[in-house]
């Protein structure tokens, strides 16, 4: 239902839970957050508020990088595995998901045959794709596009990678999704809302692109690979 996302200096966790609470009032069932330090992701998931999630996010999981959603369930019951954010066999990727993958079941089928899955989330097949196509020999931003192109239906997405330094994933295709730009930081949200308490400078994305975000750029790639120019707007909301 929302999608928040951090890449700076500062304690992402923090950041992360405060923007989850800003989309609260879009109503939701579950929420969770992953974040990054070096090679090492934490996830922290909780059925229910985003104050439960707050009682089980480690308080010493200090990380400059990190992921955050709230899941308002399509394919699978409300509970803590169906929670996001979802991992990889390997748990090299971790990634969070809003929309609907149509042809998820299909997906499963056709190329994800033997993969243990964790959840019954169509969300668990995007990202148990992106690893199949890694451990084929791709770079997890080949293997994103090879995989994008595969999805039917509607996403918004933000994937982290624990071999990749420094580096959110992201995506969209009919689920909102914005970039915010700050000096030394970058942020993610599916509502300017959750983040504009940190910057008011966002990036619109449109259907079908990626982005490679760190802390100092924001690089839209269309999923023929080609770069995409574009400037912020000042948004307007009251923080
Ligand atoms: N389809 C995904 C799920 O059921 C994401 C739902 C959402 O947008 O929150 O887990």
């Amino acid at each position: 239902c929302g999608i928040v996302g951090y890449i700076g200096n500062q304690d992402a966790k923090e950041i992360l839970l405060k923007g989850l609470e800003k989309l609260e009032y879009r109503g939701y069932d579950s929420a969770g957050i992953a974040v990054k330090n070096e090679s090492s992701v934490q996830v922290f998931k909780a059925k229910g508020r985003i104050a439960d999630l707050r009682r089980v996010v480690n308080v010493s999981a200090t990380a400059n990088t990190g992921i955050g959603h709230t899941r308002w369930a399509t394919h699978g019951v409300p509970n803590h595995e169906n929670a996001h954010p979802h991992q990889s066999t390997s748990g090299r990727l971790t990634l969070v998901h809003n929309g609907v993958i149509e042809n998820y079941a299909i997906l499963k089928r056709d190329y994800l045959d033997g993969v243990a899955f964790n959840s019954d989330t169509d969300t668990e097949v995007i990202v148990q794709l992106i690893e199949k196509f890694v451990n084929e020999g791709h770079d997890v931003e080949a293997a994103f596009i090879l995989t994008l192109k595969l999805l039917k239906g509607s996403y918004a997405l933000a994937l982290l990678d624990n071999q990749n330094d420094d580096t959110i994933f992201v995506a969209k295709n009919k689920s909102p999704l914005l970039i915010g730009v700050g000096n030394d930081f970058n942020v993610i949200a599916s509502d300017a809302m959750a983040m504009i308490q940190v910057t008011d400078q966002y990036v619109e994305l449109m259907d079908k692109e990626i982005v490679i975000l760190t802390k100092e750029n924001v690089t839209i790639k269309n999923l023929d690979g080609q770069e995409m120019i574009r400037s912020p707007y000042t948004a307007e909301l009251d923080a």
